[in-house]
């Protein structure tokens, strides 16, 4: 269990997930929570650096649902944002949680068979560019 962080500003976000990649190994989920513009791409931006894959890459994986970076592990970055609940099932997400890589999900509660093993990531606007982002290992 990790305290929970505010954060002041996107690159701040960033740098909060570039720590957690540090202790994150091959077949993690991680599962973000929060609204739009809370700040979960920012965050996976910086899982992204911290596991030394192309950071810059990393947007809304909006039309591409799934976007894969290459760093000392493989990072699959999926965003279930624009998907209805029979699509969301289609994707096989539970087939990409392999050994073989990290996966993160953004809009992670549209996912019903989401594992009860995972990181779980809650970002909420704390006003202005103040974010709260709470980092759990659910049991
Ligand atoms: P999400 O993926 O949750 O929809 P994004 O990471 O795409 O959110 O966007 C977050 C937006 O909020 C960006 O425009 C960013 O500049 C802004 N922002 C302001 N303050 C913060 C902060 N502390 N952390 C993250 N993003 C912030
Ligand atoms: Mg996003």
């Amino acid at each position: 269990m990790t305290p929970d962080v505010i954060t002041t500003s996107e690159e701040e976000t960033e740098s909060a997930g570039e720590r957690l990649a540090g202790s994150l190994a091959p077949g993690d989920v991680v599962l973000l929570y929060g609204d739009l513009g809370a700040g979960k791409t920012a965050f996976v931006r910086g899982l992204a650096r911290g596991l030394g894959a192309a950071a810059d890459d990393v947007s809304s994986p909006t039309f591409t649902i799934i976007q894969e970076y290459s760093g000392r592990a493989m990072l699959y970055h999926v965003d279930l944002y624009r998907l209805e609940p029979l699509e969301v099932d289609d994707l096989g997400l539970d087939e990409l949680v392999s050994a073989e890589g990290i996966v993160a999900i953004e809009w992670a509660e549209r996912w019903t068979g989401r594992p009860d093993d995972a990181i779980e990531i809650r970002i909420a606007d704390a006003g202005e560019d103040r974010r709260h982002i709470a980092v759990s290992r659910s049991p």
